[in-house]
């Protein structure tokens, strides 16, 4: 995913841990299947579940899809599977 300058103003310090740049252009990092700044924790019900470590600062592309729409609902359902694939 492209990160713009405006992108990596917001991300501030932590900007080198999730983004990088290919050539003259930013992205977000990978890891594994997934961006970078994406983590796993357990719920107090003892759920997994994904969380983005940079959330307020996070890209506009990712402010684009707004949580709980049915664009981001079709997400959730195509990736759920990960979060087996990761936790065990
Ligand atoms: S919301 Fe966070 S974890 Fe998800 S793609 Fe954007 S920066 Fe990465």
């Amino acid at each position: 995913m492209r990160v713009t300058g405006e992108d990596w103003s917001r991300l501030g310090d932590g900007a080198d841990r999730v983004a990088h740049f290919i050539g003259h252009r930013a992205y977000m990092k990978m890891s594994g299947e997934h961006c970078a700044a994406l983590d796993l924790r357990r719920t107090v019900g003892g759920k997994p579940e994904f969380f983005c470590t940079v959330y307020e600062q996070r890209p506009q592309t990712c402010r684009d899809l707004e949580r709980g729409s049915a664009q981001c609902a079709g997400e959730c359902m195509a990736k759920r599977g990960r979060v087996t694939r990761l936790m065990a």
